[in-house]
């Protein structure tokens, strides 16, 4: 059975997305946290970072590397913004196709809920 964001890469389920490339794929989180929040979710099914292996080590940086290089383009850098993996249910964890938050535009209190 795909993942929902398996559904969205193939277009079956709508929503904005902000940038593809062949490893991963970013949209705007339907349930804004904060002014910017969007996810960077890669190709691969991965269920949750901890599943993730040593073969996943340049995909990993890769999505990183988006997260940072999306908001730039989105003007986040200069203010900051946050990067969250939920890991698990307990954390939060509500899709089990990893994906990294990124949040900005207005201050983000420490430590998190
Ligand atoms: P998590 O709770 O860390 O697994 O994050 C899943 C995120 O996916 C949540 O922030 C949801 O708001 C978001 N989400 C769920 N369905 C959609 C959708 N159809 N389009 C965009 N974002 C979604």
């Amino acid at each position: 059975m795909k993942t929902l964001f398996e559904k969205i890469a193939a277009k079956e389920i709508p929503a904005e997305i902000i940038y593809e490339d062949d490893q991963c794929f970013a949209i705007k989180d339907i349930r804004p946290q904060a002014p910017s929040h969007f996810l960077v979710i890669p190709r691969k099914v991965i269920p949750k970072l901890s599943q993730a292996s040593q073969q996943d080590k340049e995909l990993l940086g890769h999505l990183l590397l988006s997260c940072t290089e999306i908001a730039k383009k989105l003007g986040l850098d200069e203010e900051g913004f946050r990067v969250v993996i939920n890991n698990g249910e307990m954390a939060g964890q509500t899709v089990f196709h990893l994906h990294m938050h990124v949040l900005g535009g207005r201050p983000l209190s420490w430590p998190p809920g």
